[in-house]
């Protein structure tokens, strides 16, 4: 079995990268940003692929997760992808700092096109996530929620109405992306969620974000070899 971990930022695959003794496959990607990390495990292949770095920092969001996903999906031909990192969460619905969830179906809350036909439900993306999710979720005790993506950290009123409306719990900035990728290859996509920020607090999302990102990033990985055990 191959699964294939995509991950934004270098910070939320560190401590998963360190636990598994992944290599890096040397320009395995050249010449875009991405890069690849491999291990075999159990007889089954782990690979790790991180958007890369633009501009010193790494590469966030839907255009670079587009990007890795289709790369990574056309080199490695996995079995199962899996997208990992962080997200903002809601205290409304007993959302914990540090919570890991996996995701129970994935959209878009920022693409609004008018109309409730084959545009508006392209705009909310609304893609298929992989059919083990919720027995794994039960299995190992995670929480489940919908993810939704966008293009920004912060939440504009128009996100949450969006939001509030299709039910979505988990709020990050890829997952809703490669999702998209996954579902024109007809791959299973797991997504799997540690919340930095609660997006109905107060505070400042940055700060939490900055706050909490270690601690939910160990949280990940934590859930990673979990989810791995049970997988390979
Ligand atoms: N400026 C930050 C950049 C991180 S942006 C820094 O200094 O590190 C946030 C990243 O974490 C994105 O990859 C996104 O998927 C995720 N994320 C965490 N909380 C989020 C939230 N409330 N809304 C959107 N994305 C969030």
């Amino acid at each position: 079995m191959k699964i294939c971990y995509i991950v934004a930022m270098r910070a939320e695959a560190q401590p998963f990268i360190e636990h598994y003794g992944v290599k890096l496959l040397e320009g395995f990607f050249a010449p875009l940003p991405c890069l690849c990390y491999h291990a075999s495990i159990q007889g089954s292949d782990l690979y790790i692929v991180l958007n890369g770095e633009q501009h010193g920092s790494d590469l966030i969001g839907c255009e670079a997760a587009s990007v890795a996903a289709l790369s990574a999906i056309q080199k490695i031909q996995p079995d199962l992808v899996v997208n990992s990192g962080t997200c903002g969460a809601f205290l409304s619905n007993g959302a914990n700092i540090g919570d890991v969830y996996l995701g129970s179906g994935v959209m878009f809350h920022d693409r609004r096109v008018a109309g409730d036909d084959e545009w508006g439900t392209q705009a909310l993306g609304n893609y298929p996530v992989w059919e083990g999710t919720a027995d794994l979720a039960q299995r190992l005790g995670f929480k489940v929620g919908k993810v939704t993506t966008g293009s920004s950290l912060d939440m504009q009123p128009c996100d949450e109405e969006i939001i509030r409306q299709n039910h979505g719990e988990l709020k990050d900035m890829e997952a809703a992306a490669i999702a998209f990728v996954c579902s024109l290859f007809k791959l299973p996509i797991l997504l799997v969620k540690s919340v930095t920020d609660l997006c109905d607090s107060g505070a400042s999302t940055y700060e939490e974000f900055s706050k909490n990102l270690a601690l939910a990033s160990e949280r990940l990985r934590e859930a990673n070899v979990r989810i791995i055990d049970a997988l390979v």
